[in-house]
């Protein structure tokens, strides 16, 4: 299976990401969505992040011209069908997720692989959505795409190998390291890393420490290079209580239930940081914490 052209779905924090690292390792790229805003600004994001790599001369300007003109935004899932591997990157929502697979069908090549960057969403039960749940997959990225090396491989109980290998051979080609998870939920590193967070929030909300004195706690006494509020911020506390959900569902053990000061932080819009404000205000010069 010779993957030529990628269609990402989604143009939000990790679309974006993955348009980039796949247009600078020569994949064609139509990258979709649904709001013209969020594909203007991901173009924005991916020219201003390659500069940034082009000024570091950790890729040259010829390549980032090339790899920009690779990238084709669409508003129309349609033009995203005929690709041969697909990443599904939209907001962390079954039923969202089953519809853009339901808008896809019927413009699928016949021998397109279609994948999702779900964090924790079953494979199995979205593949079943599709007509070849062989050839449905979890390609989950690590945010931010350009900057980090793992991405989880996640088999659905009727992935076949062919398609296995034809991703893994896409990770190799982007210079990546995969990881190879069992469909369970969050798979193995939100597994472990959202409930580490979902406890940070109760920490706070119980008033055992602040914003600053959970963070400093973490990174100083725990050596983590950012501290698990600051990262619930910059993941979007969206994705995190998304993220719980799933957890709490799909393994029934109350030691998953969602932190209710998350749930106020989402219900409040606060989102974290593309929202502008999330356990940190980030409207002004530094961050500045919210409680
Ligand atoms: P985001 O909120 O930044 O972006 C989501 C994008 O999806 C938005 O631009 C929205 O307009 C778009 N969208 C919504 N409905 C759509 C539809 N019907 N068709 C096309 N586009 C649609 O979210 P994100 O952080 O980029 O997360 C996207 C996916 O990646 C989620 O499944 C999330 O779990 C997963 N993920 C997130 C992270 C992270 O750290 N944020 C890491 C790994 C994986």
């Amino acid at each position: 299976m010779e993957i030529k052209q990628v269609g990402v779905v989604g143009a939000g924090q990790m679309g974006n990401g993955i348009a980039h690292v796949m247009a600078l390792a020569g994949y064609d790229v139509v990258l979709s969505d649904v709001q013209q805003e969020a594909l203007d600004t991901a173009l924005e994001r991916i020219e201003k992040n390659m500069s940034r790599q082009a000024g570091r001369g950790t890729i040259t300007e010829e390549q980032m011209q090339e790899a920009l003109a690779r990238i084709r935004p669409s508003l129309d899932v349609a033009d995203v069908g005929p690709s041969d591997l697909i990443i599904e990157s939209a907001t962390e929502n079954e039923e969202i997720k089953n519809k853009i697979i339901e808008g896809l069908l019927p413009h699928l090549g016949e021998n397109t692989i279609v994948t999702s960057n779900t964090s924790s969403i079953s494979i199995t039960r979205l593949a079943s959505r599709t007509d070849r749940p062989e050839k449905f997959m979890g390609f989950h990225f690590m945010n931010p795409v350009p900057l980090m090396q793992l991405v989880e491989l996640i088999r659905g109980i009727a992935t076949d190998e062919d398609t296995y290998n034809a991703c893994l051979g896409v990770v190799e080609r982007l210079g990546k390291t995969a990881a190879s998870a069992e469909d369970f939920p969050a798979f193995i590193v939100n597994r472990i890393l959202i409930p580490m967070i979902n406890e940070a929030c109760y920490t706070l909300y119980e008033g055992v420490g602040n914003v600053a004195s959970i963070d400093n706690a973490m990174k100083l006494g725990a050596n983590h290079p950012m501290g698990p509020l600051e990262l619930a911020d910059f993941i979007g506390l969206d994705t995190c209580l998304a993220i719980m959900n799933v957890l709490h569902d799909g393994l029934a053990d109350t030691k998953y239930r969602p932190c209710p000061l998350l749930t106020k932080y989402v219900e409040a819009g606060w989102l974290g940081k593309k929202a502008g404000r999330g356990f940190y205000d980030y409207r002004g010069e530094t961050p500045v914490p919210t409680r």
